[in-house]
């Protein structure tokens, strides 16, 4: 729940944008879904903020004409994948994952003939391309289950190598082969940094995001997903902590704990510029215009459904 003495420190322009967003929401029959690496007003002017699992989860239920997904491109093709008889926007329709860009189809391919007998597990922060030549995807909340439950002995894991390494170590049991891609954001934390950290807030304990470098996950009190970390938070009776993983996160337990202190070891590095793309004024222009719909060929959505639909189908 957020604390009241959050909106309170809001300026004029921020509860104007808000107090607008959701007359238009009502207005468009529209429902507004961020990411929690979103700029925190846009956050504040979702109906439901999440992580990639969560989203999607999310997607599949709800009873709307338009979704309006704040977050980078591939998240918002998910939604349409989806939910193809609703409106999907993404209000900055440029807004990248560097990491899902960093693999296409023809990479896939090639490492399924080097190993014909592996699944191929992707990592939902990937386009519906990659996706529709995968076998199954996951989420950093659910990887461990999705590659443990996975049939056959040996997985290619695409494209995040660190959390595919991090997901290795828990799945020992099965061969994996890994993608060289990851997340410039997550990966460039160097782990002096987080020492750094460590030597001035030495009763904090580090939370940890697996896109980080299995060096930093190995000296971590806990490494899960967004969600799971928010989680942690909650339910730890410690007052500080050292937050391994995007800033828009760090602004959201803020918000959420004003009572707890959170320190980010390299507030440059863990920014991704795609994540921020979305500004008040381009969500409202959507709300308002219908700026940025989603449109996927159906053959393609089709095929990079299936991997998404089996993924959901693991409790
Ligand atoms: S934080 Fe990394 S994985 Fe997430 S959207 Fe940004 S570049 Fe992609």
């Amino acid at each position: 729940m957020i604390n009241p003495a959050y909106f309170e420190s809001l300026g004029n322009e921020t509860l104007e944008f808000l107090s607008k967003a959701e007359k238009l929401k009502k207005e468009k029959n529209a429902v507004v879904l961020a990411h929690f690496y979103e700029p925190i007003e846009i956050q504040l002017a979702a109906d439901f903020v999440g992580d990639s699992l969560e989203l999607a989860r999310r997607c599949k239920d709800l009873e709307c004409e338009k979704i309006v997904f704040c977050g980078v491109s591939f998240m918002a093709e998910t939604a349409k994948l989806l939910c193809p008889e609703k409106c999907v926007f993404i209000p900055a329709p440029d807004a990248g994952c560097l990491m899902a860009d960093m693999i296409d189809e023809n990479h896939i391919l090639r490492l399924r003939e080097e190993h014909p007998h592996a699944s191929v597990v992707c990592y939902i922060n990937s386009t519906a391309r990659t996706k529709a030549v995968s076998d199954i995807c996951c989420t950093s909340a659910n990887a461990v289950k999705v590659a443990s439950a996975v049939e056959g002995d040996e997985i290619i894991f695409v494209p995040d190598r660190n959390l595919g390494r991090f997901v290795a170590e828990q799945v020992p049991q099965k061969k994996f082969f890994f993608h060289p891609g990851y997340c410039p954001i997550h990966d460039n934390l160097k782990l002096e940094k987080v020492l750094e950290a460590k030597a001035e807030h030495p009763g904090a304990p580090v939370l940890t995001h697996p896109e980080c470098q299995p060096e930093i996950c190995a000296l971590s009190d806990f490494v899960g997903s967004t969600s799971q970390i928010l989680r942690f938070v909650a339910e730890s009776e410690d007052r500080e902590f050292i937050i391994c993983t995007e800033d828009g996160v760090i602004e959201r337990m803020r918000m959420l704990h004003p009572e707890k202190t959170f320190f980010n070891p390299d507030r440059e590095t863990l920014f991704c510029e795609g994540m921020k793309k979305i500004t008040p004024e381009m969500l409202i222009d959507t709300l308002e215009n219908g700026v940025g719909e989603v449109f996927l060929d159906e053959g393609l959505r089709e095929r990079a459904l299936r991997p998404i639909e089996r993924m959901l189908e693991i409790k």
